[in-house]
């Protein structure tokens, strides 16, 4: 055909191709192997024949269940149906992706490779349904057109485009998340006459691309793999690339030795290992941090993982390169020296080159001689950045530059992922609500399995769930498990209908955003963030907190007597409402380790071995960012000499000056225990920072800290030209027993007439020695800050008599009018936090100009764990924030005071 007149192999709009059943297997209509006739009512309706359809049928009928599937498709596979494009293979290796309920299949079914081909995962879907007998229950060719919830049968209505009705109790939708094609959204696409396909519909007979000019639209993992096979084939391939994509060589063969021996030494272990895993394989973590190791060492890692093959590989290599950018881009830099040495054209090369995404916040691929693909003569790189596509012509595409013809054009342009294939079904809810309705801004999902208003109505690897962050087998399973284990329990207690409440569900949306804020995935205009669609919201559809952790969530939810869900049915009604999760990852993650460690207790040791601990705990964190110049010093305190420490930012003084107290409960701590949080305070307040060593109890108790608070801050206003500051401006902060001192500090100021303090920020301040506030008796014993360790820095510190006065307690002052403007911060889950919140709302009440900042989800240490806690970051700029504009006012009101009054106005010139 080169040269000659294509003709189109298509009767109908590309548009509308994506819906097409059969019609490119030539099964349309054709009664496939395994039609069922539909019985009018079942128990369950599972819609789709992949890895998760076939397993939910297994497992619902395993259970007694009058089970259906609906299968648009002419067999089993799912995506492996659909997406027969040349180089399909899959790239979790297969031992891991494959199914685990079955002992016997594992020991039946040798894969032949490390990444199986699409047609051996298709011969393994098929064997699984035959063994098992499944297709008996499937319904090919068929698709649902429609669902709809009759609340007075209690029951879905689900429609098919065969004119089938059925009446089901529960409804799942096991339809995959990257089923659902993009509708190709490229002007004139219809225009074109020659061949198109696309790989995810690719004609069972297979294509000839011989003597062909074939056109590839799409490098993320299907153009990846296809565009090295089509080159060997076609006479011309031009690759149209809008966004370059890291990849690396999956070094496929036979499966990998260790893990086939692992496995078949202990398959049950090693799959229980695979379930409590990150991302559904087996495999460790690493706690290492990027720049914690030297350059050779990292080179030494990215190579290691580069070699491997293996996809998970770069997850476990640093324990940041998902969220801290700098960290991330030496890996980027890493991938751009490899296409580099591969790609022969330095021009091509540098197109081949991700620039604008960091890497793992597209999915990453893995690839058989991709950028080798782009030294053949017959191969060439159109870079959409810089010649944009204008349209499609009758014979080909121009582009803003350039006109092409082609015999053939493959579209390898991806999905409408997640939510796609589940809102194009008409799914009706409560009071004939559309789910594409209530998901208009994003989906709300509660775990990804349910979503309110949609009574028994279940999605298995839904939005909101690890999903495709993960071995998608391991999580279809971990779903269906959790639904049929459900479902059960629903029958044995004689209920019949479950839905999660709108507290549930607004909780888990908060939370799936809340984790995905801490990584840089939402950086990347991605399909993970709905990007790739035109008009779709941008929200961050998967899970990120992990297999291992939202599997325990998951348990943990039914064991809290299925917190979040409502249910009923003749044998009654109950709930238990909540939210789960309600800790952020990053701090969840930090406990865990903790208790790991199994860390000592500090108030059962002696105070020199509990200051050697905590000091301890410091070393081996993460620095916190440069600043100017940090010195050491030393300044008269009322009982000697006390050392303090000064950070100066980079920026050209003389600046502002924040005076610090660290935290430590009066007993604990040193100019080393709060530095990293010092130098970010120093940065994003841009001020000087003076962190000051005051005496600690119990060698000096009650009122030592105060008094040396005091005495500092008046030093250091008196000194602050010598000390690089601007005169007159000075702030005062201070971390929990640090914010205590602070806040005393600024009564004692106002009540001594000065020194002038232009504001105070109090971060999980003590404010008094009250423990029976409630978040004192619902946080005392979990979130590292105990009651009891409170009782032991007040026993040091003061005698009991003592702990009400204003010099201890803050809160008890006589009055509060007249301090400087405030924030304070308080973390949800400290036992701190109403002390804090009653000082704020005191402050308020007196007439100060007082913020309260409370961090959602959070514990007492969160917000000084610079770089550990990143979710605390945020809080951490508000801070900076507040201090700049503490400090910036008290400069207006300076010169509201000295500079002079403005000239009048010379009169208006009179007009001619
Ligand atoms: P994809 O990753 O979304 O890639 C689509 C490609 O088409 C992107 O390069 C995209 O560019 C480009 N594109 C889309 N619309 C375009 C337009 N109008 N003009 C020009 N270019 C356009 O889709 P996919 O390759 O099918 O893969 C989707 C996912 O399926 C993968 O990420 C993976 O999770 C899964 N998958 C897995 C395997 C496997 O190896 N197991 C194989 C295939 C797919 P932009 O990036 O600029 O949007």
């Amino acid at each position: 055909m080169v040269g000659g007149a294509s003709r189109p192999n298509r009767t109908r709009p590309l548009s509308t191709w994506r819906d097409a059943p059969c019609e490119n297997d030539g099964m349309a209509g054709a009664a496939s192997p395994g039609n069922v006739p539909v019985h009018s009512e079942v128990d369950v309706v599972v819609v789709g024949a992949g890895f998760a359809g076939l397993y939910a049928l297994y497992r619902l009928r395993t259970l007694g269940f009058s089970t259906i599937v609906l299968e648009r498709a002419g067999d089993v596979g799912g995506t492996w149906y659909w997406n027969r494009y040349p180089g399909a293979r899959c790239d979790i290796e297969s031992l891991d992706y494959s199914y685990s309920f079955d002992s016997e299949l594992e020991k039946e079914w040798q894969w032949s490779e490390r990444y199986a081909t699409q047609p051996e995962i298709l011969r393994y879907l098929g064997h699984v349904a035959d063994k098992h007998g499944l297709r008996r229950d499937i319904r090919f060719g068929t698709a649902v057109e429609s669902a709809v919830w009759d609340a007075a049968a209690r029951r879905w209505r689900v429609r098919t485009d065969r004119g089938d009705g059925i009446r089901c109790r529960f409804y799942m939708m096991a339809t995959g998340c990257l089923s659902h094609p993009k509708t190709p959204d490229i002007p004139g696409v219809d225009r074109f006459a020659g061949e198109v396909y696309f790989t995810s519909r690719w004609p069972h007979a297979g294509v000839d691309f011989t003597g062909k000019r074939v056109a590839v639209i799409g490098t993320g993992s299907s153009g990846i793999q296809s565009i090295p096979l089509i080159a060997e084939q076609a006479a011309e391939l031009t690759v149209f690339q809008r966004t370059p994509n890291f990849t690396r060589p999956a070094h496929n063969g036979p499966v990998t030795p260790g893990k086939k021996t692992a496995l078949e030494r202990d398959p049950a272990a090693y799959r229980e290992a695979a379930r409590w895993s990150r991302a559904g394989v087996p495999m460790e973590q690493s706690l290492i941090r990027t720049f914690q190791v030297s350059a050779e060492e990292r080179l030494a890692a990215y190579e290691a993982g580069y070699a491997s093959g293996d996809l998970l590989a770069y997850a476990n290599a640093f324990v940041d390169l998902g969220s801290n950018p700098e960290a991330n881009e030496t890996l980027c830099e890493f991938f751009r020296g490899k296409i580099r040495s591969i790609v022969g054209d330095p021009e091509t090369a540098e197109a081949l080159s991700p620039r604008n995404h960091f890497y793992g916040t597209k999915r990453p691929c893995l690839d058989t001689n991709y950028f080798e693909t782009f030294n053949r003569p017959n191969v060439r790189l159109v870079d959409l950045r810089r010649d944009p596509i204008r349209t499609f012509t009758e014979r080909g595409i121009e582009t803003a530059t350039r006109s092409f013809a082609f015999d053939a054009v493959v579209f390898a342009t991806g999905f409408d992922a997640m939510t796609g294939p589940i809102v194009a079904v008409d799914i009706r809810g409560r009071d004939g609500v559309r789910l594409a309705e209530k998901w208009t801004e994003g989906p709300k999902t509660y775990l990804g399995l349910m979503t309110t208003g949609f009574p028994n109505l279940f999605m298995i690897t839904g939005p909101g769930s690890p999903s495709v962050l993960s071995n998608m087998v391991v999580s279809i399973e971990q779903h269906v498990d959790w639904v049929g284990a459900c479902l059960d329990q629903m029958r044995a207690e004689r209920l019949d209908v479950i839905e999660p409440t709108a507290v549930a569900e607004a909780g888990w949306v908060q939370h799936v955003n809340d984790c995905a804020d801490v990584t840089l995935y939402p950086r990347a205009d991605s399909w993970y963030m709905g990007a790739n669609v035109p008009g779709k919201p941008r929200v961050f559809l998967p899970y990120v907190g992990g297999v291992d952790r939202y599997r325990k969530t998951c348990d943990e939810v039914v064991h809290r007597s299925y917190l979040g869900f409502a249910l009923d049915g003749p044998g009654g009604a109950r709930c238990t409402d909540g939210v789960v999760n309600r800790l952020q990852l990053d701090v969840s993650m930090v406990l865990e380790l903790i208790e790991q460690l199994g860390m000592p207790v500090l108030e059962t040791m002696p105070v020199a071995d509990a200051r050697a601990l905590f000091a301890g705990m410091a070393l081996g964190r993460p620095p916190g960012p440069d600043v100017g110049e940090v010195v050491d010093g030393v300044l008269p305190g009322p009982a000697g000499p006390l050392a303090y420490r000064r950070y100066r930012p980079a920026s050209a003084g003389p600046h502002p000056i924040v005076v610090y107290f660290h935290g430590g409960g009066w007993v604990l701590g040193d100019l080393d225990s709060d530095d990293p949080f010092c130098r970010d305070l120093c940065v994003r307040s841009d001020s000087i920072v003076v962190s000051v060593d005051y005496r600690l109890a119990p060698e000096a108790r009650f009122p030592a800290a105060v008094e040396d608070g005091f005495a500092a801050v008046r030093w250091i206003a008196a000194n602050a030209a010598s000390l690089g500051g601007e005169p007159g401006r000075l702030a005062v902060c201070g971390w929990s027993a640090g914010g205590n001192i602070a806040a005393v500090v600024c009564q004692l100021a106002r009540d001594a007439g000065g020194p002038a303090i232009a504001g105070q920020v109090l971060v999980n301040p003590v404010t008094d020695a009250d423990f029976t506030r409630a978040s004192c008796v619902e946080n005392g014993e979990r979130y590292v800050l105990t009651t009891s360790l409170m009782r032991w820095f007040w026993d040091h510190y003061a005698d009991p008599a003592e702990r009400r006065q204003p010099t201890a307690s803050p809160l008890c002052a006589r009055t509060l009018a007249g301090l400087p403007p405030a924030l304070v911060v308080t973390c949800e889950f400290d036992p701190l936090r109403d002390d804090g919140a009653a000082y704020a709302a005191a402050l308020a009440a007196a007439g100060v100009n007082a913020r309260h900042l409370p961090c959602r989800g959070q514990i007492h240490t969160s917000v000084p764990a610079v770089d550990v806690i990143l979710s605390a970051a945020g809080a951490r700029a508000e801070i900076g924030a507040a201090l700049r504009r503490f400090l910036g006012e008290s400069v207006a009101a300076a010169r509201a005071v000295t500079v002079p009054a403005a000239p009048p106005e010379p009169p208006a010139p009179t007009p001619l």
